[in-house]
Order: C-alpha cells, then sequence, then structure tokens
C-alpha cells in the first residue's frame, strides 16, 4: 500500500474515533508514515513528530538540527521547527488547526509529556485521546517493497553470520564473537546491529537474552548467537546454536528436539491460522519431550521496521495472520548450569503456508 493510501485510511479511522488529529511520536510509525529517518535519543530526546490532521496537510515537527533532513525525506509534509519548544509550538498549532480532539501514542510518550499534552488540549477546550496500536495496524501487513527490503536485511545478516562463523575457534570470548559480527554487518553496509547481538556459550545460553562476556568458548559446548542488522530502516533477526568441536549425545538430542519443534511451527503457519495455534504446535513438540518447563518464552514475533512487533506468536495471540505479514520461528530450551539452544529463522505468511526468508543450513540439522 502506498503511504498516500495509508494516511487516507488512517483518516478514515480518525472520522471514527472522532479525532480531528493525530500526534504520531513512535519513531518507525513516524518513519512509515513520512519517510523521516531520524533516531531518537531517548523518549526524552525525541527528534521529532508528526502532527496529522483529519483535512489538510500533514506536518512534521522537529528541530532546527534536523530540519535539512526532514525537509529531504518527509515528501508531503509541512516541515514546522518548535524553537520554545515541542508543547509551545502544539499549544499555538491546535488553535490554528481548530484541533479539539488530539490522538497521541500512549505507549510512545513519557508520563510527564503526556500530562502536558493533556493540560494544552483542555486549555485549547479539547482532550487528548490515548491511542493503542492504532498506527501499528497499519504496519502488519508488508509491501512487496517492505519484503523486498526485509529480503536483503536477512541475506546481509546471513552473509555476516557465515563468514564470522568460519572464523571462530574455541577459546575466543563471546565478546569477541559479537565484536566480530557487528562490525561485519557495518563493512557490508547495515547501519548496525538490530539489537545487541546475543553469543552465549556453554551456561550463558541457559539465559535467553544473555549479555556476551568475557568467558572463553568451550569445546563441544553449544553456542546461542543471537544476531539481527538493520538495511534501509528494516531489520533482520535470526539464531543459529553452533558447536566448535564435536557435540555430544545431550546437546544432539535437544538440538534436534528444537528443529523438530522448529519445523512443527513452520508448517503451522498460514493466513487464517491464531498466532496461538502456531506457538502451540511447537510447544507440544517440547513438552512431548518432557521440556515444556525448559521453553518459557513465546515463538516468535513480527518483524518490520522494528525488530520486536506484532503479531507475537505466542499462547495469548488469538488473531488470525494474514497474508504479507513477516514472522519469526524460534522455539529453544533452556537448562540452568548447561546452556540452551534456540533456532530461529523469519517467514512470510502467505495464503496457503508460509516462505522462508533464511537460506543458511549452518547446523541447522545435526
Ligand atoms: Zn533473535
Ligand atoms: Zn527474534
Amino acid at each position: 500500500m502506498s503511504k498516500e493510501a495509508v494516511l487516507h485510511r488512517l483518516r478514515r479511522a480518525m472520522g471514527r474515533r472522532g479525532l480531528d488529529a493525530l500526534l504520531v511520536s513512535q519513531p518507525e510509525n513516524r518513519r512509515y508514515l513520512s519517510g523521516f529517518t531520524a533516531h531518537d535519543m531517548s523518549l526524552a530526546e525525541s527528534s521529532g513528530c508528526l502532527l496529522l490532521p483529519r483535512k489538510g496537510t500533514p506536518l512534521l515537527l522537529t528541530d532546527s538540527r534536523y530540519q535539512l533532513q526532514a525537509e529531504r525525506e518527509a515528501a508531503g509534509f509541512e516541515v514546522v521547527l518548535y524553537p520554545a519548544g515541542l508543547h509551545a509550538r502544539l499549544s499555538s498549532l491546535l488553535k490554528r488547526l481548530a484541533i479539539r480532539r488530539l490522538g497521541f501514542e500512549a505507549r510512545a510518550m513519557l508520563y510527564a509529556s503526556g500530562v502536558k499534552l493533556d493540560k494544552l488540549c483542555r486549555a485549547a477546550g479539547g482532550e487528548a485521546v490515548p491511542l493503542l496500536e492504532f498506527i501499528e495496524k497499519e504496519r502488519l501487513c508488508k509491501t512487496a517493497d517492505e519484503i523486498d527490503l526485509i529480503r536483503r536485511s536477512v541475506a546481509l545478516n546471513e552473509r555476516v553470520f557465515q563468514e564470522v562463523f568460519a572464523t571462530l575457534r574455541p577459546g575466543m570470548s563471546e565478546r569477541e564473537v559479537s565484536r566480530r559480527i557487528e562490525f561485519a554487518m557495518l563493512e557490508h553496509g547495515a547501519s548496525g546491529p538490530s539489537f545487541e547481538t546475543i553469543v552465549a556459550a556453554g551456561p550463558n545460553g541457559a539465559l535467553p537474552h544473555a549479555v556476551p562476556g568475557e568467558r572463553p568458548i568451550g569445546e563441544g559446548e553449544p553456542v546461542i548467537i543471537d544476531m539481527g542488522c538493520k538495511l534501509d530502516g528494516y531489520c533482520s533477526d535470526m539464531t543459529r546454536t553452533v558447536c566448535l568441536g564435536r557435540p555430544d549425545e545431550k546437546l544432539l538430542f535437544l538440538h534436534r528436539l528444537v528443529r523438530r519443534a522448529q519445523k512443527a511451527g513452520l508448517e503451522r503457519v498460514r493466513a487464517g491460522v491464531t498466532g496461538r495455534e502456531v506457538d502451540r504446535a511447537a510447544r507440544q513438540v517440547i513438552a512431548a519431550a518432557g521440556y515444556g518447563k525448559n521453553f518459557g518464552h513465546g515463538l516468535g514475533h513480527g518483524v518490520g521496521l522494528a525488530v520486536h512487533e506484532a503479531p507475537g506468536l505466542n499462547r495469548r495471540n488469538r488473531r488470525k495472520l494474514q497474508a504479507g505479514m513477516v514472522v519469526t520461528v524460534e522455539p529453544g530450551v533452556y537448562l540452568p548450569d548447561w546452556g540452551g539452544i534456540r533456532l530461529e529463522n523469519m517467514v512470510v505468511v502467505t495464503d496457503d503456508g508460509c516462505e522462508i526468508l533464511n537460506q543458511d543450513t549452518t547446523m541447522l540439522d545435526l
């Protein structure tokens, strides 16, 4: 769908909610709607936000540091600066554009800013209306162009993984491996990792979100490498569990178990099936082998401009998948004191199943 079509749909949705305008502060939503690629230092230090009135030209509010970039990137948006701060500018804009009910993204704003916004809307005789996933809904199904960008991000990520994997030797530290990975991402043209690279060897692998440390990687132990990059704004996310040297029987058994669970999940993915049904298909395999308690997290998540976005493949999601959604399928088994196994691929949901975006098969079928 084109940007214009998305704006049109959003405006209709605003009409249904009785909103006169929308304030967009969530960085990926801001980029999705306007093309403005700037990053935020933090929630307290934003590079700007969009003000989308139900009728008329949409505005991009920012400060002078981003003016040129905003004008270059945000076609169709009027760039408005706020030298005296966002709230001062907003208060004059609400009057000028006769905005009474202003929707804002409750999940992408500091409480303190929300309170200020509420005050200034009231002062203008209106109100600030908190919204949840109002714009995220538009990002759920990817266009062919977006899928192409994701495909390129996945390909770059795999190339980096394979290059670095070929250089791994026992005795290297987890941190060294993660440094090599992130350096290679930049070398190959990614703007950076899409999240902090996880390299977790031996017992550290029992923590699904372990932070790489100085401990040397031993021979024969499981090593979880979970990595992703950002290319042209779009994320990739992949996990392999590898082993330097000969894997023992326990590692082989658990690795094959997780792989079977992953295949069961992949086979269940298709438009019309709920996130929870896909999760269950994979979870059953692990539970049947007696490791249900060792698989605590959800099976997968959406990936796009954000590395973690809707839809979730987990026990809570009763919504049906739709063609064009991009999700990960990443079962895992984690044993305290021993380590973990996780395998993660990305797929595009289709009407009759899914297309696996990954080509890499490194130690996937042991
Ligand atoms: Zn991952
Ligand atoms: Zn993931």
